[in-house]
């Protein structure tokens, strides 16, 4: 979501007839766009308009940007330690940043942390990394409270746009050449919760989503993340089986195998409900690789409790995971929680589920060895002479080849490792390029 957020802020400053640069000498506006999910982000973020003062006194024309999450949550104090910084936008504000820099060359430095309602960020224009895959945000913002993120502090509760505003935006990216694209929220099962009408039941709307989005001439494939186990639905199950655009992977994160310890982080589900949920995905699309995101070392995880989660691991046979040492982010609950582990046990336990899902997704993707599948081209490595693509199951892959970004082929897998294969083409890629 976040850097998404830099497309649009991009795309903002682009609209506006600015170009991008890397010369920081050249530049009339630097934005440092803030992630708090990050550790030690602000640490980084005053590190950074530290470097910045000098560059600011060469050029005071210069501005200096400060968006994002920790915008949103340190407000007044980013211009208390770095008054040279001209305008802190929050998360909320986006849409009136060309005005606040308007503003703050008439009026000195300027800063919007409210939280707008009225204008979706997804309105507005986007400098994409890629031609031929966008990420589309659909729900930003959440309605739970983990106990250890910062999220909802952060974005506020769930904004879902309309329908018929995303299928624009995805036809329109469509009509530009896009071919995949990635739907974004904090929750995408309760996509719409927040927007039917008073007095009906709250539906939840993402399987019908999926389907619009994956009917659209020219996109070839959609992906999603993420879906929470908690408010998972068989429709969406039915959805992604039934359309034949969506890929066959699932970002589905369990965070603990513990039920005493998801309990303590506010996750509300249970280990036997989220393994019934896989086992029933993977019934409907036997194909489909998992991806996970799991914490070790939760405030009060015992020894019992992590071996719990390398239960959980085994059983789910996951293709790849995000595995995160916790750390506490000032401002969630977790933060408080007395019984901290030690970072020694912590460092102990990480490296033994390391171990443990290297083993398991390097012989998932020993599995695909022979396999005949469609990649789509990413791009090409430093030295011209090999491509890195992707599958629909998400898998990297590295082809000899030198193909465009943006080409589908099919390739042939000849060597598998833990976190990416090999493949030679065996069709000639079709005619779709970026
Ligand atoms: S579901 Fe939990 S972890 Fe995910 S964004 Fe919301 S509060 Fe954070």
């Amino acid at each position: 979501m976040n850097e998404h957020d830099s497309e649009r802020i991009g795309g903002l400053l682009m609209a506006d007839g600015m170009l991008p640069t890397d010369d920081v000498d050249q530049a009339r506006v630097i934005v440092l766009n803030t992630c708090a999910i990050r550790e030690n982000a602000d640490n980084k973020l005053y590190g950074n308009l530290g470097h910045l003062k000098p560059v600011k006194d060469r050029h005071p024309e210069l501005k200096i940007v400060v968006s994002g999450c920790l915008a949103q949550k340190d407000q007044g104090l980013i211009q208390r330690k770095a008054p040279w910084v001209d305008v802190v936008v929050g998360t909320h504000a986006l849409p009136h940043l060309l005005d606040l820099l308007k503003e703050s060359e008439t009026d000195g430095p300027q800063m919007d942390v409210r939280e707008y309602t009225e204008t979706f960020p997804s309105a507005l224009p986007a400098a994409r990394e890629d031609a031929f895959r966008a990420w589309v945000s659909i729900a930003p913002g959440c309605d739970n409270a983990c106990t250890f993120c910062i999220v909802p502090l952060v974005r506020g509760p769930q904004r879902s746009r309309s329908i018929g505003d995303i299928l624009a935006e995805v036809q329109g990216l469509a009509a530009r050449g896009v071919v995949e694209v990635t739907l974004l929220g904090q929750n995408v099962n309760t996509f719409g919760r927040d927007v039917t009408v008073p007095a009906s039941s709250p539906t939840p709307l993402f399987s019908r989503l999926l389907r619009e989005v994956g009917a659209i001439d020219g996109i070839r494939r959609v992906r999603f993340t993420s879906p929470h186990p908690h408010d998972f639905t068989p429709d969406v199950i039915e959805a992604m089986a039934e359309t034949p655009t969506v890929c066959e992977h699932i970002h589905f994160p369990l965070q603990s195998g513990s039920d005493r310890v998801l309990k303590a982080m506010r996750r509300s589900y249970r280990r036997e409900r989220y393994l019934g949920w896989l086992d029933r995905i993977r019934a409907a699309i036997p194909d489909i690789a998992v991806s996970t995101d799991i914490i070790v070392g939760f405030p009060g995880e015992t020894e019992e409790d992590f071996a719990r989660t390398l239960e959980v691991v085994e059983r789910a046979a996951f293709d790849s995971a995000f595995m995160f040492q916790y750390s506490p982010r000032p401002g969630t609950r977790a933060a408080s929680f007395d019984e901290q582990v030690p970072k020694v046990v912590v460092q102990d336990r990480f490296e033994r589920l390391v171990e443990l899902q290297e083993r398991i997704g390097a012989a998932r993707s020993a599995a695909q060895l022979g396999a005949e599948v469609e990649v789509l081209v990413e791009g090409g490595d430093k030295k011209g002479v090999s491509t890195q693509a992707r599958t629909r199951t998400n898998r990297i892959v590295h082809l000899r080849d030198v193909l465009e970004p943006g080409t589908f082929a099919q390739a042939r897998i000849v060597a598998t490792a833990t976190h990416h294969l090999t493949g030679e083409l065996v069709r000639s890629p079709d005619a779709v390029t970026a």
